[in-house]
C-alpha cells in the first residue's frame, strides 16, 4: 500500500477516536473517507464501536453500499448514508454520521439549527432536517438501511454541510477527514450554544455573508485543532 493511502487510513482510524473523545460518537455512529484513487469506493470501519477502531479494521464499500472485503467482514447497516452522499456529491470526501445528543432537539421541534458564532458558519443559512416518514412511512426503525433511503437523505442534504435526521441524529459532509471532523464537533457545540442562547432571548445569528466568510477562514486552520484532538484522544486510549 502506498504511503499516502496508509496515512489517510491512519487518519480515519484516529478520527473515529477523536469523535468519541469529543462527545460526537459513542458506541454508535461512523466516519468514512472516499478512496483517493477510486472515487467510486470509500473506506469505513467494520461493524464495531468507533472508539476501538484501528487502521486494520477499515474496509471498502462502493457507492451502492456493497462491501468489498477479502476477509468477508461486515460493516454498518447505515453504510448507505455514506454511499448515497458520495454518489450525489462529488465534492464530498468524508462523511460523519452521529447521534450526538445536543442536535436531537433541533430535529424534533420547530427550532432550526443555525450559525450562532464564527465557528459554525459552515452550517449556512438553515440546516435541513430529514424526515424518514416522508420516504418510508410511520413504522420504520429510523435507520438508513437501504440505498433508496440513503438517496432520500442525500436529497434533503442537498449542497449543505450538515443535515439533521429527525429523532435519530445527523450527517456531516466535508472535503476531507479533518474538515468533516471539525464540522461534526462544532455542530454539536453549536447546538449546545443555541439552546443556551434561546433561554435568554432572541438570537442574532450570523448573516449569510458572515457564515461564508467565517467558514472559509476556519478551513485554513483545520490542522491546529486536529493535532490537539488527536493527542487528547490517543492519550485517553493508549
Ligand atoms: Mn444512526
Amino acid at each position: 500500500m502506498d504511503e499516502a493511502l496508509n496515512d489517510l487510513l491512519q487518519d480515519l482510524a484516529v478520527a473515529n477516536r477523536i469523535l468519541v473523545n469529543e462527545g460526537v460518537l459513542d458506541g454508535f455512529g461512523h466516519i468514512s473517507v472516499r478512496h483517493p484513487q477510486h472515487p467510486d469506493r470509500f473506506f469505513i470501519a467494520r461493524s464495531m464501536a468507533p472508539g476501538l477502531v484501528t487502521a486494520a479494521d477499515l474496509l471498502q464499500v462502493d457507492l451502492d453500499g456493497v462491501v468489498h472485503d477479502e476477509q468477508g467482514r461486515r460493516t454498518y447497516v447505515e453504510r448507505f448514508i455514506h454511499s448515497a452522499i458520495y454518489a450525489a456529491r462529488p465534492d464530498v470526501h468524508s462523511v460523519v454520521h452521529s447521534h450526538s445528543p445536543s442536535i436531537i432537539p433541533f430535529g424534533v421541534t420547530g427550532a432550526r439549527l443555525r450559525p450562532i458564532c464564527h465557528m459554525s458558519g459552515f452550517l449556512g443559512a438553515v440546516t435541513p432536517v430529514y424526515e424518514i416518514r416522508h420516504s418510508a412511512g410511520e413504522s420504520t426503525d429510523l435507520l438508513i438501511s437501504s440505498q433508496a433511503l440513503g438517496r432520500s437523505l442525500a436529497q434533503v442534504l442537498g449542497s449543505a454541510s450538515v443535515a439533521l435526521m429527525r429523532g435519530h441524529g445527523s450527517v456531516t459532509a466535508g472535503q476531507s477527514i479533518k474538515q468533516s471532523v471539525f464540522r461534526a464537533i462544532y455542530t454539536e457545540k453549536t447546538a449546545r450554544l443555541q439552546m443556551e442562547a434561546m433561554r435568554l432571548g432572541e438570537i442574532n445569528f450570523l448573516t449569510d455573508g458572515e457564515a461564508q466568510a467565517t467558514s472559509a477562514m476556519n478551513d485554513t486552520h483545520l490542522q491546529r485543532p486536529w493535532e490537539m484532538w488527536k493527542r487528547q484522544a490517543l492519550r485517553n486510549w493508549d
